[in-house]
C-alpha cells in the first residue's frame, strides 16, 4: 500500500516536471525564430530529445522511399492485440484565441501577430519535421498559411501553391526537386516518422497505436510515391 502511494507520488512529480517544461517552452510574446528546417542554424534546445542529437542521415532517393513503401504495403498488419490502447490524456481546454504571439514569415519576412496556439502548432511541427529530416527524408514545411500578407485574397494551395489560411503545407523532395506538397496535420508527421523508422505501427496524439499499413495511401500521397495498381 505504501509503495503504491509512493508510486503515484513519483508519477505526479514526473507529470508536473513535464508540464513545467512545456510551459517554459512557450513563453508569451516571444518572437518565433525563423524556421530551423530551412536554415543552417541548429535547432533551439527547446524540445530537444536524445533522438535529435543523433547524426543526421543523408536525404533518401525516391527509389529507396518507394521500395520501403512497397515493403510496408506488402507486409502483414501487426496483431491488433499487440497495439497499445492509449494512456489517459488530460484535457488542456480550448486554445485561447485572444492570446497572441509574434510570427515572422519565411517567404515575405513580414512580422505579424497571430494566435499563440498557432505559433505553438508551428513550433511543434518544426520540431517533428526536424526529427524526420534527420532520419533521411528531405522534408520541409511551408508556413505562409499563417502570414496575413501571403494569404491575402484567400490564396489557396490549389490556386497559387501557397498554403490556405492557418494550414501548414508539407513538402517532400528527392535530389533537390519537390515531389509532393500536401496540406498536413500533425498526425502525418507521426506516420512519416514511424515509416522512416521502419515500424509497423504509429502512435496517435493520445498514444493509441494503429497499424502503419492502414496509412499506405496517405504515405503514397505525402511522399509523392504512388504505388502501381496490381
Ligand atoms: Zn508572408
Amino acid at each position: 500500500m505504501h509503495q503504491m502511494v509512493l508510486g503515484i507520488l513519483v508519477t505526479l512529480l514526473i507529470m508536473l516536471g513535464f508540464s513545467l517544461r512545456a510551459e517554459g517552452e512557450k513563453k508569451q510574446g516571444e518572437a518565433l525564430p525563423s524556421n530551423p528546417a530551412r536554415s543552417s542554424v541548429p535547432p533551439s534546445s527547446a524540445g530537444k530529445t536524445a533522438e535529435i542529437s543523433l547524426p543526421a542521415l543523408a536525404p533518401a532517393a525516391k527509389e529507396e522511399i518507394e521500395k520501403r513503401l512497397k515493403k510496408l504495403a506488402a507486409a502483414p498488419a501487426p496483431d491488433p492485440k499487440t497495439l497499445l490502447s492509449g494512456a489517459k490524456c488530460y484535457d488542456t481546454g480550448p486554445p485561447n484565441m485572444t492570446d497572441m504571439a509574434d510570427f515572422i514569415c519565411e517567404k515575405c519576412k513580414t512580422k505579424s501577430l497571430i494566435a499563440k496556439c498557432h505559433v505553438e502548432t508551428i513550433e511543434k511541427t518544426r520540431r517533428g519535421v526536424d526529427i524526420i529530416r534527420k532520419k533521411g527524408l528531405d522534408i520541409s514545411i511551408d508556413e505562409t498559411g499563417f502570414c496575413p500578407v501571403c494569404t491575402e485574397g484567400g490564396n489557396s494551395l490549389s490556386a497559387a501553391g501557397n498554403a490556405a489560411k492557418n494550414e501548414v503545407v508539407l513538402i517532400i523532395s528527392y535530389n533537390g526537386a519537390q515531389a509532393a506538397r500536401n496540406v498536413m496535420s500533425y498526425m502525418d508527421l507521426k506516420i512519416l516518422e514511424a515509416f522512416m523508422d521502419d515500424k509497423d505501427r504509429y502512435a496517435d496524439n493520445q498514444e493509441w497505436e494503429h497499424p502503419l499499413k492502414d496509412s499506405v495511401k496517405r504515405l503514397e500521397q505525402l511522399l509523392g510515391v504512388p504505388l502501381e495498381k496490381k
